[in-house]
């Protein structure tokens, strides 16, 4: 490609909504533009990338002898009724109407779709076990879309689906895809993990996640520093024994000791599973005019969203528990996103005079989303929340949360706690979908017999971000090769001055391309500097320079992204050089 017919995008301005440096570089470099909040175009030279993961993605699950499919992105409601999930997923799922009033959605992950596939496919255990995968848009209507594609509300992911008739089989593919995982995300070239994760809102029991390694990621994880032991820090938490921490003393200044409660202690009351509580924190405060008294506290026990215990659709959180009064706060639905409240006596859901009320996406960044309420409830109809949030004199401990240099859940060394982006996540869902749904095969006894599945998900476009923060410096990108949107930038100097090198030029150009080599020409007539920082800032990994002076010598000068000087190389050297 020529730079005159591939034109780049780079612009000097960061956006001001761009909070990390993926999410900045990809603007600067021009690889995407926002349409709105988290909705994005992908210009000419990010789509490159895009699908460059794409199609590593494509050829490792063609390995693994996944079969490829496209299924719609517009869903019927009536199969997400079938699961119970149009009721239960909350405003993530992006609804709509038709024009004869029935009810749809814009898939953010399709287990119905696919599982209504199979039931109508899959007639014997004969065809068992398949896989189906598609590399396809997904919407979430997200609570805070943000970091540009990384957070997306529409966005490409590829998901796969497996079918089976058994536990062993199920486990055989299970390892198969944790394989094919590995080997996506080493072709990459970007440091990861695999770990041990809840399955959440998606459901099933046994499930992973892979992370690429970044101080940016919204997520922690955690490792053995002497087992293989590596799980989310949810997983870690839910896992092992009660961690039974005392809370921060300062939380307390204003009181006498709070009692103690062990996660197995709120488990056993609340009659909910240790796997649900998401957090337990502490909370107290200095007293305002909404939470009255300033010698409360209390604990509040974050449930993991748990759609049989109650209806409530906001994502992951479905309530609080309140020990100070003994009571369960139930959070009620009908709010606007962004809070779990407020909780008034109209709702007749809280009973105790004080609750904090917190949303599960705020976890990490509590204070942007944390309302109270006081003994009356409090009565703040038109109230701007994201503004008059009273949040002064609060203070939030996290009393659960694994940190650095607890005892690792396998009883082996202890932890060590990294951030990391989730870019895959994979699931055993069992039967949670095809009992719901009924889909069956006749077995080898002439019996029907209902099929259970795995599901495998990659966030294609979210990858390409993460790639992002793991590779760059201050002057831009540092793809790895593989994802890389060409290998080799050629800037010639002057190269409107002389025919000779013109001529050297695009012999040059050619013989890479020959090699099947993706060059970048860029054939503008610019300063050279300002070719150097556009090819640096678009990330490209080798960069070869020929001037007048090399043309006698047969040299161009050859700088590899990454690297501090340029070097000369022989012009027929070149292609072995690079390849
Ligand atoms: P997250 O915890 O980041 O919200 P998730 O657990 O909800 O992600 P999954 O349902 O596991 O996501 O979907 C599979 C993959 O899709 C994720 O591992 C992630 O890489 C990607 N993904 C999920 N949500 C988004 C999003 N809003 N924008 C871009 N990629 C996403
Ligand atoms: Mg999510
Ligand atoms: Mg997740
Ligand atoms: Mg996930």
């Amino acid at each position: 490609m020529r730079t005159s017919q591939f034109p780049l995008s780079t612009v000097k301005e960061t956006p001001a909504d761009a909070e990390i440096a993926s999410h900045k570089l990809m603007i600067r470099a021009g690889l995407i533009r926002k349409l709105a909040a988290g909705i994005y175009t992908w210009l000419p030279l990010g789509l490159r990338i895009l699908r460059k993961v794409e199609q590593i993605t494509r050829e490792e699950m063609n390995k693994s002898g996944a079969l490829e499919v496209l299924m719609p992105a517009l869903q019927p409601a009536e199969l997400w009724q079938e699961t119970g999930r149009w009721e239960k997923y909350g405003p993530e799922l992006a609804r709509m109407k038709d024009r004869h009033d029935r009810d749809f959605c814009l898939g953010p992950t399709h287990e119905e779709i696919i599982t209504d596939l199979a039931r109508h496919e899959l007639k014997s255990y004969k065809q068992l076990p398949v896989t189906y995968y598609q590399i396809q848009t997904k919407f979430r209507d997200e609570i805070r879309p943000r970091f540009g594609v990384m957070r997306s509300r529409e966005f490409v992911m590829k998901d796969a689906y497996s079918f089976h008739l058994d536990q062993t089989s199920l486990q055989q593919t299970y390892d198969v895809m944790y394989q094919t995982y590995t080997n996506i995300f080493n072709r990459f070239g970007l440091k990861f993990r695999a770990v041990m994760a809840d399955s959440g809102a998606i459901g099933g029991a046994v499930s992973h996640e892979f992370h690429v390694l970044a101080d940016s990621g919204e997520d922690a994880i955690a490792f053995s520093t002497e087992s293989e032991y590596a799980a989310n820090v949810e997983k870690a938490e839910t896992i092992r024994p009660a961690l039974n921490r005392p809370a921060p003393e300062k939380t307390f200044e204003k009181t006498a000791t709070p009692g103690k409660k062990t996660i197995a202690e709120v488990s056993e009351f609340l009659s909910v599973s240790p796997e649900k509580i998401l957090k337990t924190l502490v909370v107290t405060h200095k007293g305002n005019e909404l939470f009255g008294n300033p010698k409360d506290f209390h604990y509040l026990v974050l449930l993991r969203g748990d759609h049989e215990l109650n209806e409530i659709k906001l994502n992951k959180i479905i309530g609080a528990f309140d020990f100070a009064t003994d009571t369960v706060i139930e959070t009620h639905l009908g709010c606007r996103p962004g809070y779990i409240g407020p909780i008034t006596e109209g709702h007749k859901l809280f009973p105790g005079p004080i609750t904090a009320i917190i949303a599960d996406f705020a976890v990490e960044n509590l204070s942007d989303f944390v309302c109270g309420a006081n003994e009356a409830g409090f009565h703040y109809t038109g109230v701007n929340w994201e503004r008059d949030c009273p949040l002064n004199g609060i203070e939030f401990r996290d009393i659960r949360q694994v940190v650095d240099g607890d005892p690792s859940p396998d009883g082996k060394g202890t932890l060590t706690i990294a951030r990391g982006i989730e870019v895959g996540h994979i699931f055993q869902l069992g039967g949670k979908y095809s009992e719901a749904m009924q889909a069956a095969v006749v077995n080898e006894a002439g019996k029907n017999q209902t099929i259970i599945m795995g599901c495998y998900g990659i966030g294609v476009s979210r990858v390409v971000a993460a790639a992002i923060e793991q590779g760059h410096d201050e002057r831009g990108i540092i793809w790895p090769k593989e994802l890389a949107p060409f290998q080799v930038a050629i800037c010639p100097m002057n190269m409107y001055k002389s025919d000779r090198l013109r001529d050297t030029v695009e012999q040059i150009y050619q013989d890479l391309l020959a090699a099947g080599i993706e060059v970048l020409l860029d054939d503008r007539k610019v300063r050279a500097g300002f070719m150097f920082s556009d090819m640096e800032l678009i990330g490209i990994p080798h960069r070869v320079v020929i001037g007048d002076r090399g043309l006698d010598s047969g040299s161009v000068e050859y700088q590899g992204r990454g690297e501090a000087a340029s070097q000369d190389v022989a012009m027929r050297d070149l292609v072995d050089f690079i390849k």
